[in-house]
């Protein structure tokens, strides 16, 4: 590990002031990604800004019958909280799903949002990698990618977003709120992670100048069901091959609307939209689930040993829509 120097602001804006400020600096949250990258010296920062003074380590709810959730709020106590266990399942479940009970404990939601991808050629600080060293090329395209992207991948990186909560949050259409010295600005939870394309070092819409400090969670409809399934080497302890969340309204026995969100098959969480169509006041049988599956693989581009994870992900679309269906019963 490269040697760096340590601030702990006690304020958001002292700590936007040290970022903006500071050549070489990052925030430092729980730790759990950001020391393992330093260690690694993937990542080497001259200055650590530890934000676990901020007071954003709180969950709310909000007026309008939403809950809104401070960054630094540690993936534990997320997942157990009796409003998001009750309101919404779906994030629990996927964040409960994550990591370890200790990482959880120090894991934060800012964090998880922004941690970096398991693509082992990006940790190993010697094969060429775009993301880690742009135009540098991209070593999983002809070396080990069973547990890469199929959707939405370029030329430059076929990387995965490691993240469960970030497609819960996305099919539940959260809000990212930001702040920077200037301005606050929001942005939608679908809209915060980029796709490759020939920058693949961008990962995410936020600045180094940037700040998460909260997330809104929308109210939802009290007639709404949801799931979240993952498939993954291990039980714990194991980042995702493939996963679905799945948020469902309904109207009497029919799907009034639905929303599909999928992990462990893109550089960000996807949002199956042409398959959510076709759930819209629909009647939920097999075939329709089936359906939305294909519909929402048909743009997959596996590589050659990843290809088993188009059918794993029709699968686990199927099984998250009929899990969500009989919730509703
Ligand atoms: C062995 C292992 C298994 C794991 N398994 C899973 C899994 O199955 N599913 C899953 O989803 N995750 C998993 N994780 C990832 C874990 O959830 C993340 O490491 C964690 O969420 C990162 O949060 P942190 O607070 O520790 O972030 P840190 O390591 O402190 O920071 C990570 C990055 O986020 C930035 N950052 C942090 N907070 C903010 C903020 N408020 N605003 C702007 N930038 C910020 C930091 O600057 C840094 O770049 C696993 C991790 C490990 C080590
Ligand atoms: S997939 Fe992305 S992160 Fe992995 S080696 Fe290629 S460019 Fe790097």
């Amino acid at each position: 590990m490269k040697p760096f120097t340590y601030q702990r602001p006690f304020t958001v804006q002292e700590a936007l002031h040290s970022i903006r400020n500071t050549p070489g600096s990052i925030f430092l949250a729980g730790g759990t990604n950001l020391v393992d990258m330093m260690k690694l010296e993937v990542i080497n920062p001259s200055v650590l800004i530890d934000i676990n003074q901020l007071p954003l380590n709180k969950i709310e709810p909000l007026p309008n019958g939403g809950i809104q959730i401070g960054s630094l709020v540690r993936n534990s106590d997320l997942g157990f909280h009796p409003l998001i266990r009750k309101n919404y399942p779906v994030l629990s479940q996927a964040v409960l799903s994550g990591a370890s009970p200790q990482l959880r404990n120090m894991a934060t939601v800012g964090g998880n949002l922004m941690q970096k991808t398991r693509c082992s050629y990006y940790r190993d600080e010697i094969s060429p990698c775009s993301k880690r060293n742009p135009g540098s090329g991209c070593s999983a395209l002809k070396g080990y990618h069973a547990e890469h992207a199929i959707l939405g991948t370029s030329s430059s990186c076929i990387a995965t977003h490691p993240s469960d909560m970030c497609v819960a949050l996305s099919a539940l259409e959260a809000i990212i709120h930001i702040e920077s010295e200037k301005e606050k600005r929001k942005i939608a939870a679908s809209e915060f992670h980029l796709l490759p394309g020939n920058s693949p070092e961008k990962e995410t819409v936020l600045e180094p100048y940037e700040i998460i400090v909260m997330i809104e969670l929308p109210p939802l409809p009290p007639n709404t069901t949801s799931c979240y399934i993952k498939v993954s080497h291990r039980a714990l302890y194991e980042f995702a091959l493939s996963s679905a969340a799945v948020v469902l309204e309904w109207e009497g026995e029919k799907i009034k609307q639905g929303r599909i969100a999928l992990g462990g098959v893109a550089a960000k969480p996807w949002r199956c939209f042409q398959a959510e169509r076709l759930l819209e006041n629909s009647l939920p049988d097999e075939k329709l689930f089936r359906s939305c599956a294909e519909t929402a693989l048909q743009g997959a581009e596996p590589q050659k040993e990843n290809q088993y994870k188009v059918e794993l992900t029709k699968q686990v679309i199927c099984k998250a829509l009929s899990t969500a269906f009989k919730r509703s019963v």
